[in-house]
């Protein structure tokens, strides 16, 4: 058997979908990997069961009152893992010495800082955590190339088009004669639902994703089609792509993951069942490839991949992302930013699902007079932007 060395790794919301994922492909992979620290909001339960099951070093939550409770279940076990409450201590366990790589899966914004801090400290990234590219895009990538870190993505699309690229991509982009950069989109749980019943449906509804099983939050986004736009400017920011150059393609067997097309005619596709473990394991490993425990793909069974244009029309919150990329400057911040709080008004019942996009435009329209030049000013445009979306969001209430 091969020599490995073992790496260490602080995956930041484990009790996530993708955390939870991630913890699965490592427990394949004893002779491979080592939990070194495993983050959540205030999932204290499913935290200590992962704690007792991996023995990370650090355990950390930014729920004090949930940390404390962790921290007296852990002492009654027996564990000797550490608890860390509070979201600086979300920093210290990404940036840690003792860490090889980091499992960026907290939603939203507030994985920001704790993926850059990973990033200044030129660990491995495994971004799943594409708000925070979304957010501070020229930043991130800036602190990336100053200390060397690699940085895999996790995102299904952009880990198929990393794979679909040449292996010298980042060194020399321009000779790789990269036409287009193809996205596929389930188009969600309403691909075929008519626009006039889109107005009644409901956050279960929205939650039901036909083809994969995710956080209530990129569910929500998957089904505004909010998700593809966040994954256009994800990918600009990644790949150094211009929105010119990126389509999205509605795919609804979600089976064709992503694509290149080539100068040439060539278009390089990577295929697989939906399973963000592949995704997962490939950044873990790679340069090596490794088992995921995902099923093998069968064509047989898939039968036929069938291809759509986005609409635009019934779901504009796909043009308001190309929109705000074309912008620029503080532009994706602010979409990021109301598009998380319009999530979360439709989850709490507040608005309705049409509404979602128009809270986002009514930001937009603001976005021009922010600057986005610092992480403080990241963070000023962000807390703008929530204003600005709180405030249309009660307008439409009191409506
Ligand atoms: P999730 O809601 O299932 O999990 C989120 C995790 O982040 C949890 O561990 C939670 O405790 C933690 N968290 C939430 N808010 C936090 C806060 N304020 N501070 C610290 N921790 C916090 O979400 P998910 O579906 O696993 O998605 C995680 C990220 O991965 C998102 O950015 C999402 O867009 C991206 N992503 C997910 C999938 C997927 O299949 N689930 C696919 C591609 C990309
Ligand atoms: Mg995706």
């Amino acid at each position: 058997m091969a020599e490995h060395a073992l790496r260490r790794i602080t995956v930041l919301g484990a009790t996530g979908s993708i955390g939870q994922s991630t913890l699965d492909v490592v427990a394949r992979h004893p002779d491979r990997f080592a939990v070194f620290a495993l983050s959540a909001q205030r999932q204290h339960e499913k935290l200590l069961e992962q704690c007792l099951r991996f023995a990370p070093r650090f355990a950390v939550l930014v729920d004090a009152a949930a940390a404390a409770t962790l921290e007296q279940a852990l002492r009654a076990a027996g564990s000797r893992t550490e608890v860390l409450a509070g979201a600086a201590a979300l920093e210290s366990v990404a940036a840690h010495d003792d860490v090889d790589v980091v499992m960026a899966a907290i939603v939203g914004a507030a994985g920001l800082r704790p993926t850059l801090a990973a990033a200044r400290a030129g660990k491995k990234i495994l971004l799943a955590n594409k708000e925070a590219l979304v957010l501070a895009g020229q930043l991130f990538m800036d602190t990336v190339a100053g200390s060397g870190s690699a940085l895999l993505p996790i995102d299904s699309e952009h880990n198929a088009v990393f794979q679909a690229l040449p292996p010298d991509y980042a060194r020399n982009p321009a000779a790789a004669g990269v036409r287009r950069v193809l996205l596929t989109a389930s188009g969600g749980p309403f691909r075929a639902t008519p626009a006039e019943a889109l107005g009644a449906v409901t956050p279960e509804q929205a939650c039901a994703h036909p083809n994969w099983v995710m956080g209530r939050k990129i569910s929500v986004d998957s089904a505004t089609m909010m998700n593809k736009g966040l994954e256009v400017i994800e990918a600009h920011w990644l790949f150094g792509a211009s929105a010119d150059i990126i389509e999205v393609v509605v795919h609804r067997q979600s089976v064709i993951h992503s694509m290149v097309e080539y100068a040439d005619g060539s278009v390089i596709a990577q295929l697989g069942n939906p399973d963000m473990r592949t995704p997962i394991a490939h950044a873990m490993a790679w340069p090596e490839r490794i088992d995921a425990g995902v099923r093998p793909l069968d064509l047989f069974e898939v039968g036929r991949l069938d291809f759509e244009r986005p609409d635009f029309e019934r779901f504009p919150c796909l043009a308001l992302a190309f929109e705000a990329l074309r912008a620029g400057g503080a532009a994706p911040a602010v979409l990021n930013a109301a598009n998380e709080e319009a999530v979360e008004a439709f989850l709490g019942r507040r608005i309705g699902f049409l509404e979602i996009p128009q809270v986002i435009a009514a930001c937009l329209e603001r976005s021009g007079t922010l600057a986005v030049d610092s992480l403080d000013a990241v963070f000023a445009a962000d807390a703008q932007a929530r204003d600005w979306a709180r405030a249309e969001i009660r307008n439409r209430q009191t409506a």
